[in-house]
């Protein structure tokens, strides 16, 4: 097995149960999950509340259609829309990010009437052919083409160029405030609020992609209010359901207003808005993403002090964490695992990513750059 069959596919891990942080494999081995679970998990592996909130709907109702009022489901609306940012009202589930995303770019042309996409160089959006199509990266897009678009490129973190591409044709831009698997990539302070004024200047729509970033991992329920901009659409998934396959849209009045009908067979079904409503309500209540942005603070300021001279840069905020790395990310990765059964994740060549559940503490962040030091600076750690 190559290194990078390790990190894309066949892990020599047989992974049976969760809890926590945690992960614990077939053989008894437990292992810190600092990103296996693709950012799924920020209350952690099988949260009791989640846990008891899903077990309880499965067996009272798995599933009706969505046109039939729902306890579980009015629930989930209800937590989901007052955690989006104000000025967001109205709500739509669907079962992943790049269904949000599809549905997103969807709800922007029907409500502006228009069909130009304007997306970011390194973006990630999905694998569907309307998220593919806003989606950066040649190897994810060539074998599919000719894909639903009419999308423009711009330098990601570049203001100019993206206020340059919009024009009165543009339906929507569609950006990740923070970009997750392009390598945890952070744009210059005022670079969302161009995308804001542009688009608000333009009648275009500005969709926010926080399946990533979104549900507090960035240190506020979404990374948007970290840099204090309201977007017109904000798509979530991933962490949406704490594992479960969840996600959804929030859209401002003018979207909501102006959208063509759209809709999936099992949006908001019973046992997944159950989840939503747990994870959610537990999230804000719990106060967890403050206690990401304490321990994501904690983490960083650790791992430049352990590894200055070994590593380029440290960024990403909260519990998003990119370690732009010396060397191939996917040995690093697998090192960590094999060595010292830490579980993360690369995004791109030699950015390592560590998104662990939120409910990490500054113990489990000294283990992991402790490892991490271990593997990329055993002299260093040594003489400590
Ligand atoms: C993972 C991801 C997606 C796609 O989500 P899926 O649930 O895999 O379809 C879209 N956007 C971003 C920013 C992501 O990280």
């Amino acid at each position: 097995m190559s290194d990078l069959d390790f990190v894309s596919g066949g892990k020599p891990i047989a992974i049976e149960r969760g809890e926590g942080p945690y992960l614990y494999s077939t053989d008894g081995t437990e292992y810190v999950d600092a990103g296996a679970s693709f950012a799924c998990t920020p209350l952690g592996h099988s949260h009791p509340a989640v846990v008891d909130a899903v077990q309880e709907q499965v067996g009272d109702l798995t599933f009706v259609d969505s046109s039939y009022p729902v306890q579980a489901r009015e629930d989930a609306y209800a937590a989901l829309v007052a955690a989006a940012p104000d000025g967001l009202e109205s709500a739509w589930f669907c079962n992943s990010g790049t269904e949000a995303n599809e549905a997103a770019l969807k709800f922007a042309r029907s409500a502006t009437g228009n069909s130009k996409i304007v997306a970011a160089t390194r973006s990630f959006h999905g694998r569907t052919m309307g998220a593919l199509a806003a989606t950066w990266k040649d190897k994810y897009k060539k074998p599919f083409e000719p894909l639903a678009g009419d999308v423009e490129f711009v330098p990601y973190g570049d203001g100019e160029e993206l206020a340059a591409a919009v024009d009165d044709e543009t339906a929507a831009v569609i950006l990740e405030p923070i970009q997750g698997e392009g390598g945890i990539n952070v744009p210059p302070a005022g670079y969302l609020e161009t995308a804001r004024e542009t688009t608000e200047d333009a009648g275009a729509a500005l969709v926010l992609d926080e399946v990533q970033t979104g549900m507090g991992r960035t240190g506020e329920m979404w990374a948007c209010q970290r840099a204090g901009v309201t977007p017109d659409v904000l798509t979530t998934a991933k962490g949406l359901g704490n594992g479960l396959p969840v996600g959804a849209v929030a859209v401002t009045d003018w979207i909501a207003d102006g959208a063509a009908s759209h809709n999936a067979t099992f949006s908001g079904g019973p046992v997944v808005a159950a989840a939503v409503h747990a994870t959610v309500s537990t999230l804000v209540e719990e106060e967890w993403p403050a206690h990401a942005a304490d321990v994501g603070e904690y983490l960083a300021a650790e791992l430049e002090a352990a590894l200055d001279d070994e590593i380029r840069e440290v960024r990403g905020d909260g519990l998003l964490v990119g370690i732009e790395l010396k060397r191939g990310a996917n040995r690093v990765a697998r090192d960590l695992a094999m060595d010292h059964q830490i579980l993360a994740l690369p995004a791109g060549r030699t950015v390592l990513r560590l998104l662990p559940p939120l409910v990490i503490d500054e113990e489990v962040a000294d283990h992991l750059v402790n490892a991490l030091t271990a593997v990329i600076a055993p002299e260093a750690q040594s003489e400590a």
